[in-house]
């Protein structure tokens, strides 16, 4: 019989300590485990002040500040270590999830074990919940299915563990792969400059414009890092060939993605393979991105920021109308408009393919959210300055993917 795994050290030293026995810490085979409760996110008590984020009349202050709300598209189930005692559980997503596993990880030993268990998690949800680790020993299950027991720990320095999540959930395993790594916030710092001669420029937003916004950035990340996509962009001198011959005509301007130098009598400066596999990753690298709106003239992308109309939150990404947002989405990884990854002439570039590829992934039902009364956000006429009908999706018959893959491709 293994004697359990034991630790009376204050939290600052935890680090140091190294286990006497490392190759297997888990209770015997007859041991009777005792695991704590599971958790419905649904229905807490006041200790854990469970919310809602970006409620339709929650203060736009709150989804303003940075520090408090960000996410990483790639990671909406957020769980972040708050004090050297307790967790911030946040879901950045228009759906909940249920049976979500949170695994914790401690420096000095191996295995991950289960800390949380929840049954539901509702969507936009926040609560907080004390670590189990600092009120008394405790069994916990491991990956394998079997036991160990951990002692009180008095407190953890902040990332002394490492928390990772796994849910049964179908929407958990689109989440799961999304390449992208962007962080996205929104900031007030647009619309509060905006030039005198133009002070529709940006406008300002709220939670119900977050909210659209969130679940576009979801779909977008995932349609980015879909296998086709990936294909698609790095092959796009195949695409441009395979477009050519079902129009029955001569490649359009450039024969393959190429960069910011001006074009001068069709010449340009094509990208070599190893380029744009790099030019692939400034789509999904960790950078952050601040998600914007405008209403003047233009919309604009650049550093940080990338940014549309009201309308392209509203209803434009339910019926695959991304062309704008992939345009500044472009500027926002560093194109000009000399660069078909964010010009749209000369048979079009990115913002066409990715237009097209995002409307096929809408018609194979590809994308974590499809339905667009999941939010209704067009229905809220008192957040919003225009009007609009529920989005009804179609997809053009002669769309490229759809001719090439006919139905297939979907992402499994
Ligand atoms: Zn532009």
């Amino acid at each position: 019989m293994r004697k359990p795994i034991s630790w009376f050290f204050p939290f600052v030293v935890l680090a140091s300590i190294i286990l006497g026995c490392s190759d297997d810490d888990s209770q015997g085979e007859n041991y009777k485990a005792n695991y704590l409760p599971t958790i419905d996110a649904t229905n807490l008590p006041v200790g854990n002040s469970p919310m809602t984020m970006f409620e339709d009349n929650e203060s736009s202050s709150k989804m303003y500040d940075n520090k408090d709300r960000w996410f990483r598209v790639n990671q909406p189930m957020q769980i972040i270590q708050k004090g050297k005692d307790s967790v911030q559980v946040s879901l950045y997503s228009p759906v909940g999830l249920t049976d979500v596993k949170i695994y914790a990880k401690l420096a000095n030993y191996d295995k991950r074990f289960l800390i949380y268990e929840f049954t539901k998690v509702p969507a936009f949800h926040r609560s907080f919940h004390q670590i189990p680790l600092v009120n008394g020993k405790h069994d916990y299950q491991l990956e394998n299915g079997k036991t160990v027991t951990i002692d009180k720990i008095d407190g953890f320095s902040s990332g002394a563990i490492q928390f990772s999540v796994e849910s049964s959930d179908p929407l958990f395993a689109k989440f799961k792969k999304i390449k992208s790594n962007r962080l996205v916030q929104f900031s007030t710092q647009y619309h509060i400059n905006n030039p005198a001669d133009d002070p529709n420029k940006f406008l300002p937003m709220n939670p119900v414009l977050a909210k659209e916004a969130i679940t576009m950035i979801i779909n977008y990340s995932y349609a980015i890092s879909h296998p086709l996509y990936y294909d698609t962009f790095m092959n796009f001198d195949r695409y441009k060939k395979e477009q050519a011959a079902t129009a029955g005509t001569a490649i359009n301007g450039a024969l393959n993605w190429h960069g910011n130098a001006e074009d001068k009598d069709g010449v340009y400066d094509y990208f070599t393979k190893a380029q744009i596999e790099q030019a692939y990753n400034t789509y999904i690298d960790s950078r952050t991105l601040n998600m914007a709106m405008v209403g003047g003239g233009s919309a604009w992308g650049g550093g940080a920021l990338a940014s549309q109309w009201e309308s392209g939150y509203v209803t434009g990404h339910w019926n695959g109308e991304m062309s704008v947002w992939s345009h500044e989405y472009s500027h926002h990884c560093g194109y000009s408009h000399s660069s078909n990854l964010a010009n749209s002439g000369e048979g079009g570039g990115q913002q066409e393919m990715l237009t097209d590829f995002y409307k096929y992934l809408i018609s194979l039902n590809d994308l974590p959210f499809i339905d667009p009364d999941i939010l209704k956000g067009y229905s809220k006429t008192a957040y919003l300055k225009g009007n609009y009908k529920k989005p009804v999706f179609k997809i053009n018959p002669k769309n490229p993917f759809l001719l090439k893959y006919k139905g297939e491709g979907k992402w499994n």
